[in-house]
């Protein structure tokens, strides 16, 4: 691997980012070699699974995808991450994206370990039937190793609603006799009709936009003149763009992998999701005049003239090749890993602010895991109730990265929520005797 791929690897900058925090907590520990041991195991996961999925294609033939479930750590509790549908997904995305999840359950105080999982695959090439039997296919092989009491998975990119409902149907079926668990369960995400939960699909955008205004208040920033520049319109970047319009922010662009929407002025995010919804892409929709504002290359959206970029698509988006070209003093992660190490020390040594994944997306999982409570207790809780307890669960877990930050001021914010973190990780492991 050169010097290039190995930084703008997710799985190397997700080690690095473990031995930085190491590193600052090592004054907390009258026993360096604990502190130690725990760090090595939690260098390491405590499994990985690989599957080889093959699937009969609506054409007869037969086709074969590498499927994942790794899990990170349980010391907190059950193992808890999403599942990716992508034909980049690759042993070293899914070894970061676990780490991360144990992290971002910590830092919310889940009660949960990490874990993530996939099929490389672009679903948007298969037929409904067939995405439907990979969904069943990815159940059946890693049935042994998820539960609701094991590992409990949800959506991420290119999985839904839909996806969870067949895939935790699948697993209801495999445990027929069992009649003393809800294996329903164990997928969160669901559709509201099977057990869903009110609000987890605007979830992680809801968390996000609320952290975000959080920061606002702390910094004394000024809600109206804050202009938002947001890369990704799925799930997160979508919902992410509607409730910072709701809270006041300015939100002067969106993107997704083909184009860039801009209006200085702010943009109507319900139009821009309707028009994305009808035409599918920002350009057609543009033509026939459904969208108020004018389309650049997805690229320029990095580069705008804002008071913060909201990287909402994929990891590495923000890499040493174009971190020189941003202008938005904070970088705001609704993505998971969307900035490498390397543009992160560039974007600090030049004043800027990165606020960490890890604590900006923590809204869906926290909604996942009221869905779970929700499960298990047989209880169906309000839209009002939900929000009731996400709201304050995210301004709560801010105010400690925040505090920490204001203790430490030359750690970045991406350190303070790390080291709050994953000494929680590393405090569970040493009261339970596991090093
Ligand atoms: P999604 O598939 O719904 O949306 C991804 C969006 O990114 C799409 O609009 C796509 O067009 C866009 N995109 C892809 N490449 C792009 C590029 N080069 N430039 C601009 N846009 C690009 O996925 P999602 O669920 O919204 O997830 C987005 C990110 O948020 C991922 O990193 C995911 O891991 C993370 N995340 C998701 C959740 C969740 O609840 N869905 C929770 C936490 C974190």
């Amino acid at each position: 691997m050169s010097k290039k791929q190995l930084t703008n690897d997710p799985y190397a900058a997700a080690c690095q980012q473990l031995r930085d925090a190491v590193a600052a907590l090592a004054d907390q520990y009258e026993d360096e070699s604990q502190l130690q041991a725990a760090a090595a195991r939690l260098a390491t996961h405590d499994h990985l699974y690989t599957k080889k999925l093959t699937l009969t294609m609506d054409d007869g033939h037969p086709k074969t995808f590498d499927a994942y479930r790794f899990q990170h750590n349980a010391a907190r509790g059950p193992y808890k991450g999403g599942l990716r549908f992508h034909p980049q997904v690759s042993e070293s995305e899914v070894k970061a994206l676990s780490m991360w999840m144990t992290w971002k359950c910590a830092i919310t105080n889940l009660p949960y370990g990490g874990a993530k999982g996939g099929i490389a695959v672009d679903p948007h090439e298969l037929s409904p039937r067939e995405l439907q039997a990979l969904s069943r296919a990815w159940t059946r092989a890693f049935a042994p190793y998820i539960g609701p009491w094991q590992d409990v998975p949800a959506p991420d990119v290119n999985t839904n609603g839909q996806i969870m409902a067949w895939m935790a149907d699948e697993l209801i079926r495999l445990h027929a006799d069992d009649l003393t668990q809800n294996y329903a369960a164990t997928f969160t995400g669901k559709p509201l009709i099977f057990g869903g939960s009110q609000g987890r699909e605007e979830a992680t955008g809801l968390g996000g936009a609320t952290v975000l205004a959080a920061l606002a208040r702390a910094q004394k920033m000024k809600i109206a003149d804050t202009a938002i520049a947001v890369q990704g319109f799925g799930n997160v970047g979508a919902w992410f763009a509607r409730h910072a319009a709701r809270l006041g922010f300015k939100v002067v662009a969106v993107s997704d992998s083909r184009h860039t929407l801009y209006n200085s002025h702010g943009l109507d995010i319900d139009e821009a999701a309707a028009a994305k919804r009808q035409y599918r892409r920002f350009n057609e929709a543009h033509s026939a005049g459904k969208v108020n504002g004018e389309i650049l290359p997805a690229a320029d959206i990095l580069s705008l003239d804002v008071n913060v970029l909201v990287p909402a698509a994929l990891e590495n988006a923000i890499t040493t090749d174009n971190a020189h070209t941003i202008k938005a003093p904070l970088i705001f992660e609704m993505a998971n890993g969307p900035t490498t190490p390397d543009a992160e020390k560039y974007l600090v040594s030049q004043g800027k602010m990165v606020m960490p994944d890890i604590l900006d997306n923590a809204g869906g999982v926290t909604t996942s895991y009221f869905e779970w409570v929700q499960n298990l207790s047989g209880d169906t809780w309000s839209y009002d109730t939900v929000l009731g307890k996400l709201t304050p669960l995210m301004e709560r877990s801010f105010a400690d990265v925040w505090a920490m930050h204001q203790r430490r001021p030359a750690d970045s914010l991406r350190q303070a929520a790390y080291l709050i973190a994953v000494k929680k990780v590393i405090d569970a492991m040493i009261i339970r005797g596991q090093v």
